[in-house]
């Protein structure tokens, strides 16, 4: 996985107990959001666990100007919107906006990265990395955009990758509930697997219940600027 977050989330005091090996399935799918993480699920960034607040909504601006062909800006929407409902019952909902300036988040489609297939933020990010950004590789396997973005959506949700505690230590995570493999949060050699789990959701939805985690304190977001 190539990392082109510039910076860096590290939660904790003590680092040790937040490693946990993690069963990492075949390396294929390239994300780019950094210290990316929670079926288990791992979350966690920039010093702090964070999520919004339950019954939030998210607005996200959709930026159809920035595809080459229109036709591929509508497909990732409608693929877009198909990966939120994916997550529709944990207790986030994201909304359209068609005005820039109303929106959490933006997402849009971008050449500089051609390594990876997308990149996305964890809530408790600056406002100007609040993008999720689509690259050609995506286009070029466009059937898995699906995937692709069911996975994006769990970093916008909190959640680090399902391997951090392994291969992203440099960026502290903490793990709630079981390792679970086949989570979306996952790597997998064929992206079609990368599907949101039962246990993604559930535990999900017990992050978003909880104020601490292991003694260590939930950020809650602000979803409103
Ligand atoms: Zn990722």
């Amino acid at each position: 996985m190539s990392d082109v977050h510039p910076n860096s989330p590290v939660f904790v005091e003590n680092k040790n107990r937040f490693y946990q090996p993690t069963p990492v399935a075949a390396p294929a799918y390239r994300c780019a959001t950094q210290p990316c993480n929670i079926s288990a699920i791992r979350v966690g960034s920039h010093y702090s666990i964070s999520r919004y607040a339950a019954g939030s909504t998210v607005r996200y601006y959709f930026d159809l100007d920035t595809f080459e062909k229109s036709k591929e800006g509508k497909r990732a929407l409608r693929h877009f919107k198909r990966a939120i409902s994916a997550w529709n019952r944990v207790p986030v909902k994201f909304t359209r906006v068609y005005n820039q300036r109303d929106a959490f988040f933006l997402v849009v489609a971008s050449n500089y990265n051609r390594g990876v297939y997308a990149e996305a933020f964890f809530p408790n990010d600056a406002a100007e990395p609040r993008v999720v950004t689509v690259y050609p590789r995506v286009f070029r396997d466009r059937k898995a955009m699906f995937n692709v973005f069911c996975h994006e959506l769990g970093h916008v949700l909190g959640l680090r990758h399902e391997y951090a505690g392994e291969r992203e230590r440099q960026h502290p995570s903490v793990r709630l509930g079981n390792p679970n493999p086949q989570s979306v949060m996952n790597k997998f050699a064929n992206l079609f697997d990368m599907m949101v789990q039962e246990e993604d959701i559930e535990e999900a939805i017990d992050f978003y219940s909880r104020d601490t985690i292991e003694g260590n304190p939930v950020e809650v977001v602000e979803t409103d600027t």
